[in-house]
C-alpha cells in the first residue's frame, strides 16, 4: 500500500482514507485524532475526538464539556477502519502525544505533532517510536536555532528579580503549557514565594496541579494590589489595560522566538527568556538520525533548511506545507 493511501495532506489537515479520520483537523470533521490541546491543533465541533485523557480534559476546560459529539481516551492500540493507531508522549505540553498509524500492510507512519526533547517538568518525555515515515514540524528548522538550557534562562530571571527587587516582573507566556512550565522552572530555580497568575490561566494551572505537577503558591493577578514580584500573564494581557496596574514593571516574555533579538525588541521585551516547547535544530536532526526513517514528512515551519539537511543526510524528505498551524500558538 502506498503511503498516501494511509495518510495524505488535505485542506482540512492530514487525512487517513483507510481509517476515515483526520489528525489535528483545521475544521470540523466527523472523526478527529488530536495530538495536543493547543488551539491550532485542537478545535471544537468534531463529531468524535480520540486523544489522550489529558488532552480531552484540556479541551473540555477550554471549549466546554460539549466540545465534540463523542470522545474516546487513547489507551494502547486502537483499531479504526483498516488501520491501528497508538498514542505516545511528545514532550511538548501536558497530554501531548505523537500518533502512530499502522496499516496491516504498508509503511508505519508516526505523526509527532509539536514535540520537544528538552526535559519538561509539566509533561512526559518524548518517546522515540520506530517508523518508516516520520512526520515532523520544523518550527525552529534552521541551524541558527539552538535553544539554551531553560535553567540558564531562569538564572537570568532570578538575577533580574534580585537586581530590581522593587519592580514587578511581568512574564508573558502562553496560557497552556508555557505558563505552567515557567512556573515549575521558577520553583526548580528556587523562587519560592507567591507567583501571581492572570485570570485566564487559573483553570489550566489548577488542572496541572490536579495532575500532580507542583506549581507552589499561586495568587490571582487580577486584584488591584498584587502581592507577588513575579507575575505570569498571556501575551494578550500586555496589550490590555490590565498591565497598567503595575508600576515600572520589568517586561519579560518566554518563547523560543526570544532567540531572535529583533522579535524581542519589536515586542518591547526587556527580559527575553528563550524557553521553547519545540525541538530546536540539534534536536530535530538528532531525532531524525535516531529514528532513521525511510522518509521524513515536514508539516509546517521553516522546512527548506530541514529539507536540504535531509537530502544531504540521505533521507527522502517531503514538505506537506500544511497551513493553519501557528508557530507558538496560545
Ligand atoms: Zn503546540
Ligand atoms: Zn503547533
Amino acid at each position: 500500500m502506498r503511503a498516501d493511501q494511509i495518510l495524505r495532506p488535505t485542506p482540512a489537515g492530514l487525512y487517513c482514507p483507510q481509517g476515515d479520520f483526520y489528525i489535528d483537523p483545521l475544521r470540523p470533521v466527523p472523526r478527529a485524532l488530536i495530538t495536543h490541546g493547543h488551539g491550532d491543533h485542537a478545535r471544537a465541533g468534531h463529531g468524535s475526538v480520540l486523544a489522550t485523557r489529558q488532552t480531552l480534559d484540556i479541551m473540555a476546560i477550554r471549549y466546554g464539556d460539549d466540545f465534540a459529539g463523542q470522545r474516546q481516551a487513547a489507551e494502547g492500540a486502537i483499531r479504526i477502519g483498516d488501520v491501528t493507531v497508538s498514542f505516545h508522549p511528545a514532550g511538548h505540553i501536558l497530554g501531548s502525544a505523537q500518533i502512530a498509524v499502522m496499516p496491516d500492510k504498508g509503511p508505519k507512519i508516526v505523526v509527532s505533532g509539536d514535540y520537544c526533547r528538552t526535559p519538561n517538568p509539566t509533561c512526559a518525555p518524548f518517546e522515540p517510536v520506530a517508523c518508516d515515515i516520520f512526520v515532523t514540524e520544523a518550527t525552529f528548522g534552521l541551524p541558527v536555532f539552538r535553544h539554551p538550557d531553560p535553567m540558564d534562562e531562569m538564572a537570568r530571571l532570578r538575577a533580574s528579580m534580585a537586581e530590581f527587587p522593587e519592580r514587578p516582573h511581568l512574564i508573558g507566556a502562553y496560557a497552556l503549557g508555557k505558563a505552567q512550565r515557567v512556573i515549575a522552572l521558577a520553583r526548580a530555580a528556587g523562587i519560592d514565594g507567591s507567583i501571581a497568575i492572570h485570570g485566564a490561566m487559573q483553570r489550566l494551572c489548577d488542572y496541572h496541579v490536579e495532575q500532580g505537577i507542583e506549581l507552589g503558591p499561586l495568587v490571582p493577578a487580577t486584584a488591584d494590589q498584587v502581592d507577588a514580584q513575579l507575575v505570569i500573564a498571556p501575551p494578550s494581557a500586555f496589550a490590555s489595560s490590565w498591565v497598567q496596574r503595575f508600576a515600572d514593571p520589568v517586561i519579560g516574555f518566554a518563547s523560543g522566538w526570544m532567540a531572535v533579538r529583533a522579535r524581542a525588541r519589536q515586542r518591547g521585551v526587556e527580559l527575553p527568556l528563550v524557553i521553547s516547547d519545540h525541538v530546536d535544530w540539534p534536536q530535530v536532526t538528532a531525532t531524525i538520525r535516531e529514528l532513521a526513517p525511510e522518509e521524513v514528512w515536514i508539516t509546517h515551519g521553516t522546512e527548506d533548511g530541514l529539507m536540504r539537511w535531509c537530502e544531504l543526510e540521505g533521507f527522502a524528505a517531503r514538505p506537506l506545507r500544511l497551513v493553519g498551524y501557528e508557530d507558538e500558538p496560545e
